[in-house]
């Protein structure tokens, strides 16, 4: 395999440390939401990648949106 080559986190401990680095660099960021394949680092199918994103939506966005104790938030996917 190319050094440069991408590939799917497959949850082995070089993985879950590149993950906890992500999390790292997102935790000065509590107002952003990190979603879909990038955000979440997983391997996600479609159909989990749209469910995750109306989850989302219906547990934070429109919390927000009703005005309930939820900071500001900027929705990110990727
Ligand atoms: C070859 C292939 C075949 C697949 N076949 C299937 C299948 O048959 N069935 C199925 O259910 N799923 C399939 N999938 C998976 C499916 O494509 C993903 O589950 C789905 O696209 C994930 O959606 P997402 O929004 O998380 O990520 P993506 O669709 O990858 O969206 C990420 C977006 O973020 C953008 N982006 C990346 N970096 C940055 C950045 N720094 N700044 C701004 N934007 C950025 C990208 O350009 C992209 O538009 C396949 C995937 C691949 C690669």
């Amino acid at each position: 395999m190319r050094s440069d080559e991408p590939y799917y986190p497959i949850n082995t401990a070089a993985d879950r440390a590149i993950l906890y680095g992500y999390r790292m660099m997102m935790e000065p960021y509590p107002n952003v939401i990190f979603g879909g394949r990038l955000g979440s680092y997983k391997y996600l199918d479609m159909h989990q990648a749209i469910d995750a994103a109306l989850k989302t939506f219906e547990n934070e966005v429109t919390a927000f949106l009703a005005g309930q104790d939820i900071p500001e938030r900027v929705v990110m996917a990727g």
